[in-house]
């Protein structure tokens, strides 16, 4: 090994020092150390380009200059835990700022503890911007949302579509064996509903669709599921209902549609229901029972809520 003088090793270790500090000063990255007591006692040109302040309006100022009033509290008593040699917390976390024009920024904060000369500790923390990255994951799970949504709703309506429906009718007639509280459901069609397009449009019909599940969802318990089936045709789930309640409470939505008018033209539109309480059997049997009351309520005049005969 080379013989180093004294003279040489305290020339290196100066040399280091300074290699050190260019390093910290060239880091793209931001980099502060906080004392005990959570002041600045250093902040590199890449935390002040990023937090938009000087670096002398910041040294000497206390950390949560930077952080959301809200957070303040807890980041500072994370920061004494931290201080007191709390190993237990995360180290590596992700934090909402505030820069220095009052915009908020989200970055990824690693701390680590170091000991000063004065032999007190010292906090380093260095801190990766990850704004633009959130804000693509917030754009991307709103997006996922709505396509969930589309997924099980109806575009014109908003209602339940028929798969998400048929789907939640098979969960519900799972709870009916699971706990026997009684299930019914009620299927209604728009009497001549093809006549009114005809005459009206299919826009004017749209909106009719729009405005007469408005309605009947406004009349139906909150734990009632509405479904568009297909076209003009829709079901209602009523979890906890008897047939007998199920038929006063389509009696109601048929009422209250008929005495509805639409459009400008102040048209009234009715409806006809079939009822079906389970007993047993699969949802698509249920559905048939409720779909054969239904054709009778029409074969009888429409405008009418028909319970069927049986409900196997
Ligand atoms: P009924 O009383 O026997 O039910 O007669 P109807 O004319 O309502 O029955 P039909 O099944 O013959 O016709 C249904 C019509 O509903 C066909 C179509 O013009 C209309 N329709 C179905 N879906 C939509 C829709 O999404 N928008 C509009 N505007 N009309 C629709
Ligand atoms: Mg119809
Ligand atoms: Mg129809």
């Amino acid at each position: 090994m080379k013989e180093i003088s004294p003279d040489q090793l305290y020339q290196l270790f100066n040399r280091s020092k300074r290699n050190t500090e260019n390093v910290i000063k060239a880091a793209p990255i931001g980099i502060c150390i906080t004392t005990p007591s959570g002041h600045f006692e250093m902040v590199n040109p890449a935390y002040c380009e990023f937090y938009g302040y000087q670096q002398e309006e910041l040294l000497g100022q206390h950390f949560t200059q930077v952080v959301p009033e809200e957070n303040r509290a807890v980041l500072s008593a994370l920061h004494e835990e931290f201080m007191q040699g709390n190993e237990n917390q995360e180290l590596r976390q992700e934090w909402d700022v505030v820069i220095k024009n009052g915009e908020r920024r989200t970055v990824i904060a690693e701390a680590a503890r170091t000991e000063a000369d004065d032999g007190e500790p010292r906090k380093v923390t260095f801190i990766i911007d990850i704004t633009q990255r959130k804000q693509l994951e917030e754009r991307l799970k709103q997006a996922n949302e709505r396509l969930d949504h589309l997924a099980h709703h109806d575009e014109l309506t908003e209602l339940l579509n028929r798969r998400a429906g048929l789907q939640r009718l098979d969960e519900e007639i799972k709870r009916f064996k699971r706990y026997g509280t009684p299930l019914s459901i009620a299927m209604y069609d728009l009497d001549d509903f093809k006549a009114f397009n005809d005459t009206y449009g299919h826009s004017a019909g749209d909106s009719v669709l729009q405005q007469i599940t408005t309605l009947v969802s406004e009349i139906l318990r909150d734990t009632d599921l509405h479904i568009r089936l297909g076209g003009e045709e829709f079901l209602i789930i009523m979890p906890g209902v008897n047939a007998e309640e199920a038929y006063q409470g389509m009696e109601r939505v048929r009422k209250s549609v008929e005495q509805q008018s639409f459009t400008e033209h102040q048209l009234t539109v009715t409806l006809s229901s079939g009822i079906v309480s389970y007993a047993e059997g699969s949802g698509s049997r249920l559905l048939d029972h409720a779909d054969k009351a239904m054709y009778q309520a029409k074969k009888a005049g429409r405008n009418r809520v028909v319970i069927a005969s049986s409900s196997t």
